[in-house]
């Protein structure tokens, strides 16, 4: 009978891998780094429960890191089948694995200076070159259609809403003739968003994997918008800038779409925008490239005056120059840079610039983890130590919740309520264990599934 191992995102939000075993095969699907405090890190330079040279394919839901932030070390230990993702997840990918890889090589080399590592000279997980590798094994799979991976196993994508290319998966697993449906939710996206479409709705299933980032909370109500537009007036109006961290994926995109409406409504004026993360620059131009994922519509003329996501005066810096030089603007402005929990990244060294300065705003718009330079700032932080310097905070922080990618708890409830039959089992993972015990309440008063939440590394057998 097929076996599913739940190898990361189990009792935790990060590190998704789930292995399933049929026939003689294994298949993996997402193939996630753990992120967050040192102990869920450690898992990384664990060994997997098989060999990765014995794993046939890996199949994925999206891009983020946390889905497939591993690949490079899975094939760099050995894993030499395909990569199965559409196309956007494999765009995306070609940014993200580099990317993600030149920040363990900075780890390492940091940690080699700072004389910190078990590894004598620190180790990265991996390489630029090792994430190169993993990329040349990817193969796009269609958007929407079934695809058959081999005589055991078949997949067909549905579009989930959460970021661009993103797909809950649908597999069907055939051994002696039996066929099992599984349906893995990736990252549910939200409902009634801009730009991404909503989350399809799985209608059948044998056994159900459901995230529950969000398994205990709502995202809160109110006119974004509206926010957005108080905090630019109110800081243009002191003669300040409005700095804000953004994720380069998905994050940045909805905040030019936001700001682009809120100039041709002639709701805030037409400051100077800069989006300074050559990250979200690529990102951006991905979004004109796969127009399936989501309902912009880019003119091929006149680009600059018909982009939804391109703001009237948008300078986008890439060289560190011209990152620099955005200092020297003492107008009123914009500026979205990365990381999005000032953890790292240009953002640094606007803050360091503009934070001592009280006429201007720092806007935090993403969820800020416990320990990170954006958290201290919604807890009231007078300095922030920023390369080595306390700097003073006496810039305004604002706050605008709502522009989460991931499904509130009732948009999940909602996201399984199309089943016709009652699968057989529902497992809850990717959240914190309070958000899964919370979830699993309330899934199960609603729907009196068999509902459980999988430890890590168990395996379950798909009977
Ligand atoms: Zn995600």
């Amino acid at each position: 009978m097929p076996t599913i191992t739940f190898l990361g995102a189990a009792g935790t939000v990060t590190g998704s891998k789930y292995l399933i075993e049929a026939a003689g095969k294994r298949l993996l699907v997402d193939c996630g780094l753990f992120e967050g405090t040192r102990e869920l890190r450690q898992r990384n330079w664990e060994h997997l429960t098989v060999n990765p040279s014995s794993i046939d394919w890996v199949l994925l839901t999206h891009a983020h890191i946390d889905h497939t932030g591993y690949l490079p070390r899975l094939v760099r230990d050995g894993f030499r089948g395909p990569i199965f993702s559409n196309s956007a997840t494999l765009d995306l990918c070609e940014l993200l694995l580099p990317d993600s890889a030149h920040l363990q090589e900075e780890d390492a080399r940091y940690a080699a200076r700072k004389g910190y590592s078990r590894h004598k000279p620190p180790l990265p997980l991996y390489t630029v070159d090792e994430a190169q590798s993993a990329l040349r094994q990817f193969r796009p799979i269609p958007r929407a259609d079934v695809y058959k991976i081999s005589p055991e196993f078949s997949v067909r994508p549905h579009d989930a809403g959460h970021i661009l290319g993103s797909s809950w998966l649908e597999l069907t697993v055939t051994e002696n003739g039996k066929q099992t449906v599984i349906v893995f939710s990736g990252d549910v996206g939200r409902y009634d968003q801009p730009i991404l479409k909503n989350p399809e709705s799985p209608t059948r299933a044998d056994y159900v994997l459901c995230e529950t980032t969000y398994g205990d909370r709502e995202h809160p109500t109110g006119d974004v918008a509206e926010q957005l537009a108080e905090v630019i007036n109110h800081t243009a109006k002191r003669g300040g800038a409005v700095v804000i961290p953004a994720f380069a994926v998905g994050r940045t995109q909805m905040l030019l779409y936001y700001l682009r409406q809120l100039e041709d409504q002639q709701r805030i004026p037409r400051l100077p925008m800069f989006v300074d993360s050559p990250m979200a620059i690529s990102v951006t131009s991905l979004y004109e490239k796969h127009h399936e994922d989501h309902d912009l519509e880019f003119s091929t003329e006149e680009r600059s005056h018909h982009d939804p996501l391109n703001v009237h005066e948008v300078h986008m810096t890439r060289s560190v120059e011209d990152s620099k030089k955005i200092n020297d603007v003492v107008s009123p402005c914009v500026i979205i840079s990365a990381s999005g929990m000032i953890t790292g990244g240009r953002i640094l060294h606007h803050l360091a610039h503009r934070l001592p300065d009280s006429r201007s705003a720092v806007l935090i718009v993403g969820y800020q983890a416990e320990g990170s330079g954006g958290r201290a700032l919604l807890d009231g932080a007078k300095y922030l130590r920023i390369h080595g310097e306390e700097v003073p905070v006496r810039a305004q922080i604002q706050e605008v919740s709502q522009l989460s990618a991931h499904a509130g708890k009732s948009e999940l409830l909602r996201w399984l309520s199309g089943f016709q039959a009652p699968p057989r089992q529902l497992f809850l993972v990717h959240g914190e264990p309070k958000s899964l015990s919370a979830f699993r309440d309330a899934a199960a008063s609603q729907f009196h599934w068999p509902v459980t939440i999988p430890e890590y590394k168990q395996t379950v057998d798909l009977t």
